[in-house]
C-alpha cells in the first residue's frame, strides 16, 4: 500500500520540527573536515509545490513553515534550515518547500555524499530529477529499510541516517526499530534520527519500549505537540528520536523549542519537550 503522498503535508509543523533537527545534526557533523554520509531511507519527492492542489487542499504548511520562515526574531538554531527554505524561494514568496533530501543537498559539502531511497512510483522520478546533476547523490528506488543493511557502514565511518516512513502500515512501528537495530549492528557510531507521529500515544509508547529493549544507549527524544493527546483521529504531535545525538543538540533544541512552539501554536496548546529515553 503506497497511498501516502507527502505533498499533502509538506511544510507542516511536523516537517518544521524534523527539518530543524536534521539541519542541526548536519551542521554539527560539518564541524570536522572528514566527509560523512547522509542516508535518507524514505526520501519523498525532494521538492513540494505549495500552490499545488494537494498542499492547498490541506493547507498544513500555513500552520507550519509559513508561520516561521520570515519571523524577524528567528533564533540562530533555525538559520541552516531556513537557509534551505530560502534557497528554493528566491523570489521571497513561499512557493516551494524543500524536503529532507533537498535540505541535506543544500547543507552538505562537496566531500559529503547522499544516499536517497524512495519507493513510490511517482515520487521516485521527481527525486531522481532533483539530483541528476549532483555527483554526491545516489538515488535508489526501493525499500528504505533494506538500505539500513545495504549501505551501512559508510566508508567514511561518519554519518546521519534519517528514517521517516509514512506509518500508513501499522508494521512501520516495528519495522523502524528492527531497521535501526540492523543498522546499529553495522554502524554503532552513526547518528540515527527517527521521525514519529503521535496519533495514538500507546503506539509510540510501545515503539519506544521496543527501542529500549534493543540495548542501544544514548537515545534522545524531542517532541512538539500542537494539541493534547487524544483518542480521536489525527496527529496531535510529532517527535524525533535521535541516537548518538551530537553533544550540542540537547542544548540547541532546549533553547529553540519554546520559540518554535509559541510561533507554531500561538494559542499555547500542547507541549514541547527534550528528554532522554536512554542516557549514556
Ligand atoms: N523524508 C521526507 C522529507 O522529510 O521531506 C518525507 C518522507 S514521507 C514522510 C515518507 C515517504 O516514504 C513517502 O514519500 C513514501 O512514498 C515513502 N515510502 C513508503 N514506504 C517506503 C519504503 N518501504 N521505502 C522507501 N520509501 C517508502
Amino acid at each position: 500500500m503506497l497511498s501516502y503522498r507527502h505533498s499533502f503535508h509538506a511544510g507542516n509543523h511536523a516537517d518544521v520540527l524534523k527539518h530543524t533537527v536534521q539541519s542541526l545534526i548536519i551542521e554539527s557533523l560539518k564541524e570536522k573536515e572528514k566527509p560523512f554520509l547522509y542516508l535518507d531511507t524514505h526520501a519523498g519527492a525532494g521538492r513540494y509545490q505549495l500552490a499545488s492542489p494537494q498542499a492547498e487542499r490541506t493547507g498544513e504548511y500555513l500552520d507550519g513553515i509559513a508561520r516561521v520562515w520570515q519571523q524577524e526574531d528567528l533564533p540562530a538554531e533555525l538559520a541552516p534550515y531556513i537557509s534551505a527554505v530560502r534557497a528554493v524561494n528566491r523570489s521571497g514568496q513561499l512557493r516551494y518547500y524543500p524536503g529532507s533530501p533537498l535540505i541535506a543537498g543544500h547543507l552538505l559539502r562537496p566531500q559529503d555524499t547522499l544516499q536517497l531511497t524512495e519507493l513510490h512510483p511517482s515520487d521516485y522520478p521527481l527525486l531522481r530529477g532533483e539530483f541528476q546533476k549532483d555527483a554526491r547523490a545516489t538515488v535508489t528506488r526501493g525499500d528504505g529499510f533494506i538500505q539500513l543493511k545495504a549501505k551501512l557502514p559508510p566508508v567514511s565511518r561518519r554519518g546521519l541516517v534519517l528514517i521517516d516512513p509514512p506509518y500508513e502500515m501499522k508494521t512501520d512501528y516495528q519495522d523502524v526499530v528492527k531497521g535501526i537495530s540492523e543498522g546499529y549492528k553495522r554502524f554503532a557510531t552513526g547518528v540515527y534520527a527517527l521521525w514519529y507521529p503521535v496519533v495514538l500515544r500507546q503506539q509510540i509508547k510501545r515503539m519506544i519500549h521496543a527501542l529500549e529493549e534493543t540495548g542501544i544507549r544514548r537515545i534522545m527524544q524531542i517532541e512538539l505537540a500542537v494539541r493534547p493527546d487524544s483518542d480521536q483521529r489525527g496527529m496531535t504531535a510529532s517527535g524525533m528520536i535521535v541516537i548518538n545525538p551530537p553533544w550540542k543538540l540537547e542544548q540547541q533544541m532546549t533553547s529553540v523549542l519554546p520559540w518554535l512552539h509559541k510561533t507554531l501554536v500561538p494559542e499555547g496548546y500542547g507541549h514541547a519537550t527534550v528528554s532522554w529515553i536512554v542516557p549514556e
